[in-house]
């Protein structure tokens, strides 16, 4: 299984930090933000399954644009899965004839080019030989991470969340986790903004994985742009715990 990071920043500005979007080979996507839009056509069009964390803007951003670059150029729909919450958000707020055309009636509701799945927590799918569970996490209604696994080796993308102990218990059970991808967003300065926010600072996710082992590698993303070296000194204090900043354009063979 390869893992290529689109993007994995907070927000935009600089030079090239594109929002979260994680090609998984070449057929899946968790999420979908500004990070779609550095592959080519090609590229898009063999994108068959887009998991969707949760739906704030940074994460969806590349989704309505992916769904039109590919429109006529598809033989079977791409599926779309999310929680019944972020399904709703969806089809409410940004595929509605308002924001965006509601790509899962065109060109017909019989052949459409994009069609919705809906997930739960706890519930594996099966995409030719990876697996990928969603779990529930603390940041909107519906906000999930996804476990993914593939060749005895796993992975876990957290989407965005502040504290989510059951989580971390989960992860404390894998016995073949790779890594976890985390989001931090701000420093410790900005901790009141984390909390209501529902991100995590530093000392936040610090003490929500004390009881994760210490041999579980975190990759940091999310990170607000400008704020980056400074968060990940703060994280970097904690000497008995693996943290390394997630780079857009990082690949990872699992
Ligand atoms: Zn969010
Ligand atoms: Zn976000």
């Amino acid at each position: 299984m390869n893992v290529q990071i689109l993007g994995c920043a907070g927000g935009i500005g600089g030079t090239g930090p594109y929002t979260t979007s994680l090609l998984i080979d070449d057929d899946i996507l968790l999420d979908a933000g500004t990070g779609v839009s550095q592959l080519s056509i090609e590229e898009l069009v063999a994108i068959d399954h887009v998991f969707i964390s949760h739906p704030h803007l940074d994460h969806i951003a590349g989704l309505a644009l992916l769904i039109d670059a590919v429109f006529g150029k598809r033989s079977k729909p791409l599926t779309v899965y999310a929680t019944a919450e972020v399904l709703h958000a969806l089809k409410t707020h940004v595929f509605n004839w308002v924001i965006w055309p509601d790509f899962s009636g065109l060109p017909s509701a019989e052949s459409p080019v994009m069609q919705y799945q809906e997930i739960s927590a706890g519930a594996t799918l099966k995409l030719g030989g990876r697996t990928i569970t969603p779990h529930s996490v603390n940041h909107v209604p519906g906000s999930v991470a996804y476990f993914v696994r593939a060749n005895q080796a796993s992975f876990m993308f957290t989407g965005d969340m502040a504290s989510t102990p059951e989580l971390w218990q989960a992860v404390g059970l894998q016995t073949d986790l790779r890594m976890v991808i985390v989001d931090c967003s701000f420093p410790d300065a900005e901790a009141g903004l984390a909390l209501v926010s529902r991100h995590f600072c530093p000392a936040s996710l610090i003490e929500d994985i004390q009881d994760v082992p210490a041999t579980v590698e975190f990759l940091i993303y999310h990170l607000k742009p400008g704020q980056e070296a400074q968060i990940m000194a703060e994280l970097e204090q904690n000497k008995d715990r693996i943290f390394k900043p997630l780079k857009a354009g990082d690949c990872f063979t699992l």
